[in-house]
């Protein structure tokens, strides 16, 4: 493979996505116009010092290009941040949702418990009345009884 490289080599190509600052050689960019036929006025940024060296690989690219990558790359920030949001505002509502389960499973369990209550209070009452029409009928048994045996 080292048989391959070059010295146009010398600096390897590392893929600059967007507006580029700097060339991977670390000099500065500046912009330029194309001079060629196919591209004319086509402005490009290339490295401050590839000019001297153009047997060096250094940074070449299209503005209108890495202006078009720019715009992707805040398209897809945009996009993460929307996706972002969204997650965090289902487990938000996810959270909500086990909340009101939660809460409502609490309530129903107070309320089922305020019903045994109430049904344990009714029934002790019932048997309270009931206890007391037995009384009352047993009394009235009685009476019966003693008149019975009175007027027999
Ligand atoms: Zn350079």
């Amino acid at each position: 493979m080292t048989s391959s490289s070059t010295s146009s080599a010398r600096f390897p190509r590392i893929s600059t996505h967007g507006v580029p600052t700097r060339c991977w050689c670390g000099e500065g960019i500046t912009t330029f116009g194309s001079s060629t036929a196919e591209n004319r006025y086509r402005q490009f940024y290339r490295c401050e010092i590839a000019r001297d060296r153009k047997t060096e690989n250094h940074l070449f690219k299209w503005i209108d290009e890495a202006l078009i990558e720019e715009i992707r790359m805040v398209d897809v920030k945009h996009e993460r941040v929307a996706q972002e949001i969204t997650m965090f505002e289902e487990r938000v509502m996810e959270k909500v949702k086990s909340e009101m389960v939660r809460v409502e499973h609490e309530m129903s369990e107070k309320r089922k418990e305020k019903v045994d209550l109430e049904f344990a209070r009714v029934s002790q009452e019932m048997k309270h009345k009931l206890k007391i029409a037995t009384v009352a009928m047993v009394v009235v048994g009685a009476i019966v009884g003693i008149w019975t045996s009175l007027s027999a």
